[in-house]
């Protein structure tokens, strides 16, 4: 079989590489884009697209698109997990825009997908490729799929995920088990008659667990997260849960959460991973984006949107150091974007923790840090890589 030549070869049609390929376009460059599925469908419900990732999918002209798919919650509210009590309450809406100048959006992934899709090519996203090696030649490097067929790329981009195929040719790293997982869900709002707030993000707290939810059109989306299984024994990030697992987990907690995990039938459970800092994000012709290079648990909602940002640096790394500066390229990338990705991991990675407090003191304090929303979110909404390429928080503000 003959090995096709591609320029920019992108692994991955995720949420990193068709905003990749995007952005590569927009500053005249152009990519294929290589897809395992037979079909570009979402796992899982809806996404938060925070301001530091609109801004970045208005500039490439998705914005009316996007906005009319997707809803802007009216507050950011955080809850005590029995009581109910508000702790802590943000106005999000027009306030949220103005102060971080762009928007909050809760969307459904399969349509940030679809518009991602739609916006790019279908002649070059090449649909049930999966890359199964990767290999350095003197002029470019050679991807092997899995159907047989082979590629000479001139420069390869591994958006391929927490797993990334790509991954293995450049570094040893593997992802860590947070020792915490979640389900997933939608519900109609119609089904959820004691949800207060319906259009609000709420976050409830509660020892050894928190829920998030949001809404997405009609419905509410949640993540009822939880401390364990203490190992992650399967292959697949998401397993079928027990029945009533969910339910039983959050038996004791306030009825309106009960109602709210109670109208989803069944949830798969997802191991909730992350990446500790990979030595290297490229080697020669080849380098990381998303996931692939820095996966990080949800709590910030920030996985997605790291990604997007990643994906606006990188194309214009690529663009200023021309065809063959590929290495001065990804250097300058991961200088960039290395610090601030790593500190959104741990910020993640300790909010976790901040979340699932037991009632008592050090709760006291996490939730009167929480009623100051902008110091410790500021860093990581307000971020522009177009503006300030690189932004990491004071220590203490990294968390609440
Ligand atoms: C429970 C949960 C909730 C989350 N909620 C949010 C949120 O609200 N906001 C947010 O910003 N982030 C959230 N995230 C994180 C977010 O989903 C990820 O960070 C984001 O999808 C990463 O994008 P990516 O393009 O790097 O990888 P992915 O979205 O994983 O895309 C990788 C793509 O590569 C393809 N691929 C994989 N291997 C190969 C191969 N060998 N060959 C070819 N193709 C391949 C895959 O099929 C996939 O299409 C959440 C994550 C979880 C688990």
């Amino acid at each position: 079989m003959a090995t096709t030549d591609v320029d920019i070869a992108v692994i991955g049609g995720g949420i990193g590489g068709l905003t990749l390929a995007l952005a590569l376009r927009q500053r005249g460059l152009e990519a294929e884009v290589f897809e395992q599925a037979d079909a570009l469908r979402e796992v899982g419900a809806a996404v938060a697209i925070a301001a530091n990732g609109s801004r970045i999918l208005q500039r490439l002209g998705l914005g009316d698109q996007l906005a009319a798919a997707a809803v802007v919650p009216t507050a950011l509210q955080y809850r005590h997990w029995r009581s109910g009590t508000v702790v802590a309450d943000h106005p999000v809406g027009d306030a949220y825009a103005r102060r971080f100048g762009a928007p909050f959006w809760g969307i459904h992934r399969a349509s940030l997908q679809r518009t991602l899709s739609e916006a790019w090519d279908v002649e070059r996203l090449h649909l049930g490729r999966c890359l199964a090696g990767v290999s350095d030649r003197a002029d470019g490097v050679l991807l092997t799929f899995r159907d047989g067929r082979t590629v000479n790329a001139r420069t390869v981009i591994g958006a391929d995920g927490v797993h990334s195929q790509v991954r293995r040719h450049i570094d040893a790293s593997v992802p860590v088990y947070s020792g915490t997982s979640g389900f997933r869900g939608m519900v109609p709002t119609d089904a959820l008659p004691s949800l207060p707030s319906p259009s609000a993000v709420q976050f409830w707290m509660g020892p050894g667990g928190h829920v998030l939810h949001y809404a997405v059109g009609e419905s509410v989306n949640f993540l009822a997260v939880l401390d364990g299984p203490e190992r992650w024994p399967h292959q697949a990030g998401h397993v079928d849960a027990g029945q009533g697992e969910l339910n039983a987990a959050f038996a004791d907690w306030h009825p309106v959460v009960r109602e709210l995990l109670g109208a989803v039938p069944q949830s798969p459970r997802w191991g909730l991973f992350t990446l500790p800092s990979p030595l290297h994000w490229s080697r020669g012709r080849s380098v990381l984006l998303g996931d692939a290079a820095h996966a990080m648990l949800p709590h910030h909602g920030q996985g997605a949107n790291l990604t997007i940002e990643d994906a606006a640096v990188l194309a214009r790394c690529i663009a200023d150091a021309g065809p063959e500066g590929y290495e001065s390229a990804f250097g300058r990338y991961e200088r960039l974007r290395r610090p601030r990705a790593r500190a959104v991991q741990r910020a993640s990675w300790d909010t976790s923790e901040a979340l699932h407090l037991p009632d008592g003191p050090t709760a006291d304090i996490r939730d009167e840090r929480l009623r100051t929303l902008d110091g410790w979110l500021g860093w990581i909404h307000g971020h522009d890589p177009e503006s300030h390429p690189a932004s990491v928080p004071p220590l203490a503000d990294a968390h609440p």
